[in-house]
């Protein structure tokens, strides 16, 4: 770092022209280390369920070959591993769009309250499966945002999914909808979308890390619940190509609340 200070013409200029180009250079070097980790990680992601994979076929080619019972369960797993990485993919490239679309505000005007009553009933079928009552409240009328219906619906997908894979245990997950007339964050209208679950929640201390890709509270359950790890990154991204804000709240034992707000269209 300090050959680059030197070699930099800002370095030159005095004091001030140091400590631009030293936080230049102290930026430059996170960013590349984001970049590596970034990599690794998705190295290590892409590399276990492969690894497994390749196990898999070899015993099947080799001592399984004859084994009904053991080629059917091992079957099972190989489409449980390839369906990771393919999960893992699409957030992948989900994640990369949503990034380099982030300064281009989305211009429709999506009816917020209609999407969430299709995501609601698209996930209804999950919800039953992990015997969740999935409740949807204030989504009657329609609520008019500026945005990427698509987009939109992947963060309220990722946010109740979320609830009934980890906060299922207690028995609901609700999704409530607080329209505002005036919310200070936007000088202007908004909407409220909270997604609250009663279930185990987690330590408060993990809320800020929440939003990087790949940190989880608990690895082998996200694993065992076939999360990727991105899904709290993407909710972010997208919220903040919508000049939204996105909160984390958790009470240990009680359950947790994840919260969008949104600039609001009143016409
Ligand atoms: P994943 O694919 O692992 O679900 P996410 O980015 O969606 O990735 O979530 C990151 C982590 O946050 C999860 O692994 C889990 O530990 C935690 N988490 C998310 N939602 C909840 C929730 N409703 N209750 C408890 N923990 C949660």
């Amino acid at each position: 770092a300090t050959y680059e200070v030197l070699a930099s013409p800002l370095g030159e200029g005095g004091a001030d022209g140091v400590t631009v180009a030293f936080s230049d250079i102290t930026e430059r070097e996170q960013v590349g280390q984001i970049r590596r980790d970034f990599v690794a990680n998705v190295s290590h992601e892409l590399k276990t369920p492969l690894t497994a994979l390749l196990g898999f076929i070899e015993t099947l080619k080799g001592p399984a070959r004859d084994d009904a019972a053991a080629r059917d369960r091992f079957l099972d797993i190989m489409l449980r591993e390839a369906t990771r990485m393919s999960r893992l993919i699409s957030d992948l490239l989900s994640l990369s769009r949503v990034e380099a679309e982030e300064r281009m505000r989305p211009e429709a005007q999506i009816d917020l309250a209609a999407t969430l009553r299709g995501t609601v009933q698209a996930l209804g079928t999950l919800a039953q499966a992990a015997d969740v009552a999935l409740i949807l409240e204030g989504a009657e009328q329609p609520i008019l945002v500026q945005g990427d219906s698509d987009q939109l619906t992947q963060v309220m997908e990722n946010l109740i999914e979320n609830g009934i894979k980890y906060g299922g245990t207690g028995g609901e997950v609700r999704v409530v909808v607080t329209q505002s007339a005036r919310e200070l964050a936007f000088r202007g209208p908004g909407v409220r979308v909270d997604v609250i679950d009663k279930g185990e929640g987690f330590d408060p201390v993990h809320i800020p890390r929440l939003t990087e890709r790949f940190y989880r509270v608990d690895n082998h359950r996200s694993r065992e619940m076939g999360g990727t790890g991105l899904g709290l990154a993407i909710v972010k991204h997208i919220v903040n190509r919508h000049r939204g804000r996105f909160r984390i709240d958790s009470t240990p034992g009680e359950g947790s609340t994840f919260s969008v707000m949104l600039p609001r269209i009143t016409v």
